[in-house]
Order: C-alpha cells, then sequence, then structure tokens
C-alpha cells in the first residue's frame, strides 16, 4: 500500500486516508471580476499536465482534515515531498531526472 507523508500530523499514513485535490499553487487573478472570459477559463479550467514533477493538493480528510501539498513525479508515481499549505514550491526538478534515469536503467537491463 502506497504510504503518503501528512506534514502536519508528521508520520507516514496509507493513500486510503486521503483524497487529491487539485494542482497546486494555481494563483487567483487580483482582479477576477474585470478579467475576459478566456482569460476565466484559462485560470479556471486548464490544469498543467507535466510529464515528472507535478505540484498537487491532497487533504488528509481520513486524519487531520488538513490540505497539504505534494510534489509527485507522474512517470514513477512516487510522492518526492509533502509540505505544508502557504509554503514556496520546492525546486525538485534533479530528483525527478534521478528517478528518470533509474527507471531507464531498469527497463535497459531487461
Ligand atoms: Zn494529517
Amino acid at each position: 500500500m502506497l504510504l503518503i507523508h501528512c506534514p502536519y500530523c508528521e508520520e507516514k499514513r496509507p493513500e486510503l486516508e486521503f483524497r487529491h485535490a487539485g494542482e497546486a499553487h494555481v494563483a487567483r487573478p487580483a482582479d477576477i471580476a474585470n478579467i475576459s472570459d478566456a482569460e476565466f477559463a484559462h485560470y479556471f479550467f486548464y490544469r498543467d499536465n507535466p510529464k515528472g514533477v507535478a505540484y498537487e493538493r491532497w487533504r488528509h480528510i481520513h486524519g487531520c482534515g488538513r490540505f497539504f501539498n505534494a510534489a509527485r513525479d507522474t512517470i514513477s508515481d512516487k510522492f518526492l515531498t509533502t509540505y505544508k499549505a502557504g509554503e514556496p514550491k520546492p525546486e525538485l526538478v534533479e530528483a525527478a531526472n534521478e528517478n528518470k534515469a533509474e527507471a531507464q536503467k531498469g527497463n535497459s537491463a531487461k
């Protein structure tokens, strides 16, 4: 079973206690009442779908109930780190590249 680290409870808990809550770090436009429909649609509907490091919001719904952010590698499905909501986005490109290199090493060994 996948274990996810909750930065508030400070322990790894089973994935069944958590719920995905969308992309993290989506900034609401400052003057949202005066933006165009296209700009609003882009803010409201469009999300990144990266191959590699994705920054996501998660909620420890069957635990403390709090929202937090996670960096997850979409290739390996491994959580690289979790951090409290409001904390800055960690730069983890190198970690993702290491995972990619390990995955390629594993594929070439077959
Ligand atoms: Zn928690």
